[in-house]
């Protein structure tokens, strides 16, 4: 055990312990210097004769090139897409199509430290997130829709349940393979085809579930990867897809609604959040300040269901704020490939920029910074865990989403005020609630205005469970039996002949 840190005056002393380097190896991951689109079951070059690089964040080094589809590359994979919706996958029978989906849940599971190492050294999150987190969940999305595959007509009781078509899938960079799963298994599920468009700065994890698919013999053509940066997504959005699913920047959802409006193209938008943490002075403190950590800074802050805006009720302000302080010094901020880290690289320099900029406009607007001293690789981006207090609503640090682990702590002395704070926003993607009361939970649960509300807990997601949210933060479910209504025609059914009448 080492002195501790006190470069910080008045932060309290807390015990860190030095950990020896505990690196993950890189071993096991095969890296291509080029990689092809996946179109119609095969892996080719793009039409548009274009690549770019693909980095690690934590490194800046290059890892590979991939193909930056054009539009006649994203049309190929549309019609692609088409193809094997009308002559095959359409029409399977439920119980064929959910053979594929647990093959490939199986694959996942059984490559899950590949795809976890890949997904870290791609994106810069801590591989123990990637490895217990974000790989277990996107298998178990597949479990979980594999299952519902033959049952559809259970899920919706007296509807006809029919597929809509091809849907255009257009995923961030934060959780590279569960957005993959969260698109792909409900989609494929219900008897669609899809063309996936992973975001730029994370493209591999999807080529290599990609290899996944090939691999599990699904039908060429009923998954299509296209890589490439916006102007791929915009192409995919105005292709002749018949559903267009987005998780992204709210700016660019609303983008994508104008672009379809007037089409026939359904939609669903998982867009930015700026969710409120709710602590009452009743809660377990202790246990509190781990759900506020786990709640801002798990993946870097990189969650648009992340805890951005802390609300703690007054009488337990200064307890719980020195309590966040010292914990805040033991976060382990580095290689995302060391299972110590807690804190690994930030996902791009564009984003490194973005959350600068936010974190100086909270600075310049009088809010008070706190960041514990940690070192930082010299290469690679990174941003220290970091706590604004004295933050009004009006700031932009209050009102913006940073996508960063950066958190702004506000106060209230009443529930109602605390319901009131934390709806002033144009976010309602998920709250979270900490408190003794049983009975405050559903009170406060029932007032706040978001898709997911946690009670004593943060950050927990579950393929049964949906996840979606309200105003800016877009429309649609993803999850649960909630996650299957977007990818269906749904219809009141005739009833069948001589069977329709019952007394
Ligand atoms: P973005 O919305 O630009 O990117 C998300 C995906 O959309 C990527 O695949 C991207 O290539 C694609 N895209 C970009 N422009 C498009 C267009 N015009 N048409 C179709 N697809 C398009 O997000 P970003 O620029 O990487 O991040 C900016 C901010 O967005 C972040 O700081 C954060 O606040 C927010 N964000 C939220 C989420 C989320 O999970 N809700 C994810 C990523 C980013
Ligand atoms: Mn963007």
């Amino acid at each position: 055990m080492t002195e501790l840190d006190t470069t910080q005056e008045g932060t309290p002393a807390v015990p860190v312990w030095e950990y020896a380097d505990a690196p993950e190896s890189k071993d096991i991951v095969h890296l291509q210097d080029r990689y092809g689109l996946f179109i119609a079951g095969e892996f080719v070059e793009p039409k548009s004769g274009k690549y770019m690089a693909t980095i690690d964040p934590s490194t800046e080094g290059i890892l590979a090139e991939v193909p930056e589809a054009g539009p006649e590359d994203v049309d190929l994979a549309v019609a692609a897409a088409r193809g094997a919706f009308e002559s095959r996958w359409r029409d399977l029978p439920g119980r064929e199509r959910a053979k594929y989906l647990f093959r490939i849940a199986r694959a996942l599971q059984e490559r899950a430290r590949e795809f976890a190492v890949l997904e870290s050294m791609n994106g810069g999150k801590p591989i123990k997130e990637s490895r217990d987190i974000d790989l277990p969940l996107a298998a178990a999305h597949f479990f979980y829709y594999a299952g519902w595959a033959d049952k559809l007509e259970y899920a919706f009781p007296g509807r006809d349940a029919r597929p809509i078509g091809v849907a255009g899938q257009v995923i961030p960079w934060n959780f590279p393979m569960l957005m993959a799963a969260w698109k792909l298994a409900p989609a494929l599920a219900t008897g669609n085809t899809a063309v996936l468009k992973p975001a730029e700065t994370t493209p591999l994890t999807a080529l290599l579930l990609a290899e996944v698919i090939q691999a599990a013999e699904l039908p060429p053509g009923a998954v299509n990867v296209v890589t490439g940066a916006g102007e791929t997504g915009a192409a995919l959005v105005a292709a002749d897809v018949d559903k267009v699913a987005f998780t992204g920047s709210t700016e660019v959802g609303k983008q994508i609604r104008r672009t379809i409006a007037g089409s026939h193209k359904r939609l669903t938008l998982e867009l930015g959040g700026k969710a409120a943490n709710i602590v009452f002075e009743d809660a377990p403190l202790d246990q509190a300040v781990e759900g506020v950590v786990n709640g801002i800074f798990f993946n870097q802050g990189h969650v648009c269901c992340a805890g951005s805006r802390l609300l703690v009720q007054e009488p337990i302000f200064e307890a719980l704020l020195e309590k966040l302080k010292a914990r805040l010094q033991t976060l382990r901020v580095g290689n995302p490939l060391d299972k110590n880290t807690d804190i690994g690289a930030i996902n791009s320099r564009a984003q490194l920029t973005r959350i600068e900029e936010l974190v100086a406009s909270g600075v310049e607007d009088g809010a008070e910074m706190f960041q514990p001293a940690c070192d930082l690789p010299e290469r690679g981006f990174w941003f220290r865990p970091t706590l604004f207090t004295g933050v009004s609503q009006s700031h932009r640090i209050a009102r913006e989403e940073i996508f960063g682990p950066v958190l702004s702590i506000l106060t209230f002395r009443t529930p109602e005020e605390a319901v009131e704070k934390a709806n002033n926003t144009p976010y309602g993607l998920s709250a979270g609630v900490w408190t003794e009361k049983g009975s405050r939970i559903l009170w406060m649960a029932e007032r706040l205005k978001a898709g997911v509300v946690w009670a004593n807990t943060f950050n927990r997601f579950d393929p049964s469970s949906p996840f979606g949210g309200y105003k800016e933060s877009g429309f649609g479910r993803e999850g649960g039996l909630h996650g299957l209504a977007p990818y269906l025609e749904l219809t009141p059914r005739e009833p069948a002949p001589g069977n329709g009448r019952h007394g």
